[in-house]
């Protein structure tokens, strides 16, 4: 589904990547593990479509990310791609529910309708109690389900996660996971989940680990 090879990035004279690769398959979910510094976000990003990376290309089935334009790589993301990380990044001045809707108006969806289905996605990760409260409003780990619901609500066919429960503590790190998760596996998004915590990366289907700004394969892992 989604493929990079050979990807280098450097700030200034920092190479956060050196020749990073990674598959990611339709629907399942790969926990990007790795120290500190060695250039998991960098990864996930130039991915993402959101860095361009110095060498290397990123294919999107058969769609090259690396050789579009700004346009055509945001329309991508904006229809084929969900993001969630680890502050939440909800707009503070709306409602959660206006968060969860707003990528569905940008979109051009009606009002009434986004909201019919952020309300859906919102019962789903079990924040529908909060949908009328502003982000500062909640708890933590409600207001990463919220992003969650956000993320999921245009129906992507790749998540991507740092650090999703990077903020939280294990209990509600593990609600978000379980729900994110089995969300993702209704929907048969994959999932691309950046994080440190093995106890995270349980709940992915295998992983990928990154060193110095190289990535190695630990294929089937579980
Ligand atoms: P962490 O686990 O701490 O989040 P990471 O594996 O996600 O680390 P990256 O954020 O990808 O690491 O960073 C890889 C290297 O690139 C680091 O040395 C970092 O300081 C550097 N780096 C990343 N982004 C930038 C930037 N925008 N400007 C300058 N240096 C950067
Ligand atoms: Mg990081």
């Amino acid at each position: 589904l989604l493929r990079a090879e050979g990807l280098t990035k450097s700030f200034g004279r920092t190479h956060a990547l050196d020749g990073a690769g990674i598959t990611i398959r339709e629907g399942e979910v790969v926990a990007v593990m790795g120290p500190s510094g060695s250039g998991k976000s960098t990864l996930l990003h130039c991915l993402a479509g959101i860095l361009p990376p110095d060498r290397g290309t990123v294919h999107y089935r058969d769609r090259e990310l690396t050789s579009m334009n700004d346009g055509e790589r945001s329309e991508l993301r904006r229809t084929e791609f969900g993001f969630v990380f680890q502050f939440g990044q909800l707009v503070p001045e709306l409602t959660c529910l206006e968060n969860v809707a707003l990528p569905l108006r940008l979109s051009g969806m009606k009002r009434k309708e986004a909201e019919r289905a952020a309300k859906d996605w919102m019962a789903r990760l079990e924040v529908d109690a909060v949908a009328e409260q502003r982000p500062g409003e909640t708890s933590g780990g409600q207001g990463q389900r919220v992003a969650v619901a956000r993320a999921l609500v245009t129906g992507p066919k790749v998540i991507f996660a740092d650090e999703p429960t990077g903020a939280l503590d294990s209990l509600n790190g593990e609600r978000v996971m379980h729900l994110l998760t089995t969300a993702a596996r209704e929907t048969g998004a994959a999932v691309v989940l950046v994080t440190h915590e093995p106890r995270v990366a349980a709940y992915s289907d295998r992983e990928v680990v990154v060193r110095d700004g190289r990535s190695r394969d630990v294929e089937f892992a579980r």
